[in-house]
């Protein structure tokens, strides 16, 4: 039995830029350009298997805008969350308790994706080593918070039982791929799930925020670590869904978020 679901866990409203970038600049042939926002929604996919519960990212901290996240994360990205888009109460929609949930999987460490770690400290915690590292290190060796790059040194201080740092692909449970997608940040972790009713799913997470993004040609977005692998991660996802004939789910697209199947509804 192989099954997932949509938890919705609110939006970030942030200027356009940030997700595609240099979209809304003035130049000499459009001057007039408008400054735009965009709605970012932000998504955790909870998956079902034969002996147990995977939760892949955490979503926002309820927090995050009472000082969780660092002032100029929370002033750029502003964070719109309901009572009934905390991840406990999406999670109760299927009648789970974060104790319920044995495997995480975060995609990258960025503040909308690790915010509600500390939920999980009982997990076994699955992130990208070479981007724990890199956010480990950039919270650490200054106290200025604008030098910490999209990092919430409030998650990253939270002591789990276990994390396991991945560098390679490999499959977490039958039917549930892990994939290195780097470039958005220095590691970060797809999923690919292959369902027995509904076929294939890639979940590139950051490695593609937008169909915008895709393309193709891809587009680069406002947060960018490592161009050459960001492209090259781009160029994988579109193989990876064509190679299974997939449904690719990018991480923010407001527009695909809202034909989605959420909770407690489900894919399978
Ligand atoms: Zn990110």
């Amino acid at each position: 039995m192989l099954r997932f679901y949509i938890l919705d866990t609110g939006y970030l409203k942030t200027d356009k830029n940030n997700v595609v970038a240099n979209s809304t600049i003035a130049t000499r042939s459009n001057p007039d350009v408008k400054h735009t926002f965009y709605n970012l929604p932000v998504m955790c996919i909870l998956i079902q298997h034969d002996n147990g519960w995977i939760l892949y990212d955490t979503g926002s901290n309820m927090n995050a805008m009472k000082g969780h996240w660092a002032p100029d994360i929370a002033d750029a990205y502003d964070l719109h969350q309901t009572i009934e888009q905390n991840l406990e109460v999406q999670l109760a929609l299927v009648g789970l308790r974060p104790s319920d949930i044995d495997t995480v999987v975060l995609s990258h460490m960025h503040f909308d994706h690790t915010g509600n770690v500390h939920l999980f400290k009982h997990a076994d915690i699955y992130a990208p080593k070479a981007d724990f590292e890199y956010a480990q290190t950039m919270v650490r060796v200054t106290n200025d918070y604008t030098q910490w790059v999209g990092y919430c040194k409030n998650d990253l201080d939270v002591v789990v039982d276990h994390y396991r740092l991945v560098e390679d692909d490999f499959e977490l449970v039958p039917g549930v791929e892990v994939v290195n997608l780097p470039g958005h940040t220095p590691g970060l972790l797809g999923l690919i799930i292959h369902l027995e009713k509904e076929g294939t799913f890639v979940f590139p997470m950051d490695a593609v925020y937008t169909m915008e993004i895709y393309g193709p040609p891809g587009k680069a977005s406002g947060l960018l670590g490592q161009r050459p692998e960001y492209f090259k991660s781009i160029e994988r996802v579109r193989y990876l869904t064509n190679k299974y004939h997939a449904t690719m789910i990018p991480a923010h697209d407001w527009d695909l978020f809202q034909t989605l199947k959420k909770a407690p509804l489900y894919y399978e």
